[in-house]
């Protein structure tokens, strides 16, 4: 997969690819401004028309007014009895039409800007809830493809800006482009010969800037792990729950450093490209500017031998220096658009990551009541040569519990993510009641399933919302929460915090209050027994970080709570792991002992060993 994006910059690519390249993605950014608003995409094409012809009609009626006061002053000379203003009146209708024309830009420019701010708003919002909603169907292993999270986090941050920067861009290349256009119009009544002199002056320029562009945008995307670890290395240096530890082991410096030492070679990177865009921008500009003067002199002989009028000469005059200014300001587009486009670029790989259709439609299994069985299974995550798990064979009926045991690193969480169908086995099946999961409809399975991982979520919400989050259902439904809490023992401590069931955890918003490890997990458990439609409780070290009282309790509780239900249980406690029908040893992926505590002590193996372990550790 890496490959996709290790393209390193070349500095030798075609000039007209890497001119493409720069507008590969504004038909694209359009296609979303004008989802986002028809009405405000069309209003800024026609604000962009406007300012684009206007300056050209200007420059024309500013010949007509020199023009004709030439004119006028003429025939103020040959007839002195008319008032000077009854002669000029002809020549200040064109002054009012000046007036208004320069009136109707203004106009237009202040449209343009006005639109763009309510568009940028308005789209920002659009592409976060698309980036958002597709993060919500991507798989589990999708999230952990180091390249798509970063694809994410990279659509995220500039989600507001770009896609209208694009836009405005492409637009305002496109206006400057029709100025200069219609300037063509005005300057070839004058010499086809000099309109063509100044395009081919201008083309050398263009195609530079284009061409390093598409270098920049190479350059951008082939560092991007860079970067990456740049970004990571500021939220580990800035972030509350990861300060404690750099703070307390001294990281700051080291980091700070590594930090630094990544923007060096950035840098020196972009110097060298800014250093030679710029030198070949400039070369190849003074060309232009080059042409641009000699036909300006042509303009100047022509009118000193009487062959342009005083008014068309002050019109080429105007349309030169305005189109200097168009020129100039198009190149500017060109060179910004390289990093819209490579936001839209990561933007649309992001969008277009194929996600896993739910293909399963079934509610209820072929053999309800059969339970969970595991045939042969075996798993390596994507990407590992190593299979984690192998040859797996397990069976747990309605009603009974099973405990896994092993050292760390032996599967164990695997095993619980391949039953809630977050990763799908790479051999053999997993049924439940009778039927293969991956036929059952996602979302049935997951109410059936009621799952508290190690590494739960500390949600920086109210206390209640904590445990709500258990069941979206009855996410608000207050007596639901407190009949949880019940049954996970917390509702003691919450009782004790300053606004109940309403008072804000963590501590990024206001008046939020930090639990200690042993409550969060007190919530934790909570948050699983809110599941009320499950019938498949997974417990994942849920009470590593509490007393031994609170567990003996938890546990208690527990077992009253999952008596028709089947529960799985991950735990280094033998006290817990013990009152289990089925413990499952694993060890190296495999599972190397079964059955109940008594069978496993009298098979004095590896269970028997570690209990009396731990066992030698309390007396
Ligand atoms: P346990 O829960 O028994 O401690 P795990 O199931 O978490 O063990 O991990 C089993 C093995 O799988 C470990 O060697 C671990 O390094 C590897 N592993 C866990 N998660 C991933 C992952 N997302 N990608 C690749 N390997 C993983």
């Amino acid at each position: 997969m890496s490959s996709r994006r290790a393209v390193p910059p070349s500095s030798n690519g075609a000039p007209l690819s890497g001119f493409f390249s720069v507008f590969r993605y504004s038909r694209r950014a359009l296609e979303l401004v004008w989802s986002t608003s028809r009405g405000l995409t069309l209003g800024l094409a026609l604000c962009t028309l406007v300012a684009g012809i206007l300056p050209a009609v200007a420059a024309w009626v500013g010949q007509l007014i020199v023009d004709a006061v030439v004119a006028a002053m003429e025939s103020h000379q040959n007839d002195e009895t008319a008032s000077a203003l009854e002669t000029a009146w002809p020549v200040l209708r064109y002054v009012a039409l000046e007036a208004l024309v320069i009136a109707c830009i203004a106009l237009a420019q202040r449209g343009l800007s006005a639109q763009q701010s309510l568009l940028r708003a308005l789209l920002g919002q659009k592409v976060n809830v698309m980036i958002l909603e597709k993060a919500g169907h991507l798989s589990l292993a999708q999230f952990e493809d180091s390249e798509l999270y970063d694809q994410l986090t990279r659509a995220r941050r500039e989600a507001s800006s770009r896609p209208l920067a694009l836009v405005n861009k492409t637009f305002s290349l496109l206006q400057n482009a029709i100025s200069l256009a219609s300037f063509g119009v005005l300057l070839v009544q004058f010499s086809p010969w000099a309109l063509l002199i100044l395009v081919i002056g201008a083309l050398p320029v263009f195609a530079s800037e284009a061409k390093f562009s598409g270098d920049a945008f190479r350059l951008f995307r082939w560092r991007s792990p860079q970067t990456r670890m740049q970004i990571y290395l500021e939220t580990v240096l800035a972030r509350e729950d990861t300060i404690k530890e750099v703070k307390l082991f001294g990281l700051a410096p080291l980091f700070l450093q590594r930090y630094r030492d990544i923007f060096r070679t950035l840098y020196a990177e972009d110097r060298g490209l800014t250093i030679r865009r710029d030198t070949w921008g400039f070369l190849l500009g003074l060309l232009g500017t080059l042409a641009f003067y000699g036909a300006y002199a042509w303009v100047v002989v022509e009118t000193v031998a009487g062959t342009l009028t005083l008014g068309e000469m002050t019109m080429y005059l105007m349309v030169f220096k305005q189109g200097q200014a168009a020129l100039s300001a198009s190149l500017t587009a060109i060179s910004g658009m390289y990093e819209d486009n490579l936001y839209l670029s990561n933007l649309y790989e992001y969008l277009e990551q194929p996600t896993e259709a739910d293909s399963g439609q079934r509610r209820t299994g072929e053999l309800p009541g059969d339970g969970i069985r595991f045939e042969h299974v075996a798993f390596r995550y994507p990407g590992m040569d190593e299979p984690v798990l192998q040859d797996i064979d397990l069976h747990l009926r309605p009603g009974e519990s099973l405990a896994l045991v092993g050292e760390n690193g032996s599967g164990k969480t695997t095993l619980i993510k391949l039953l809630t169908r977050l990763y799908a086995p790479s051999e053999g099946r997993i049924l439940l009641d009778g039927s293969d999961l991956s036929d059952w409809e996602l979302a049935t399975l997951r109410r059936r399933i009621g799952v508290i991982f190690q590494d739960f979520v500390r949600y920086q919400l109210p206390v209640g919302e904590n445990l709500g989050v258990g069941d979206v259902d009855a996410f608000h439904d207050e007596a639901r929460w407190k009949a949880a809490a019940q049954s996970g023992l917390a509702d003691g401590f919450i009782a004790g915090l300053g606004g109940g069931y309403h008072t804000q955890l963590g501590r990024w918003f206001k008046g939020g209050q930090e639990l200690s490890g042993g409550q969060w997990q007190k919530i934790a458990l909570s948050r699983a027994y809110m599941r009320e439609h499950a019938d498949i409780l997974v417990l994942d070290e849920p009470t590593a970080a509490m007393d031994a009282a609170a567990e003996a309790d938890v546990y208690a509780q527990f077992r009253e709570h999952a008596r028709d239900k089947m529960t799985i249980l991950i735990s280094h406690r033998f006290s817990t792991v013990r009152a289990a029908d089925q413990i499952l040893v694993m060890a190296h992926g495999r599972i190397v002992e079964r059955g109940n505590h008594e069978d496993l002590l009298a098979e004095n193996g590896r269970y028997a060993h570690l209990f009396r372990l731990q066992a030698a550790g309390y007396r």
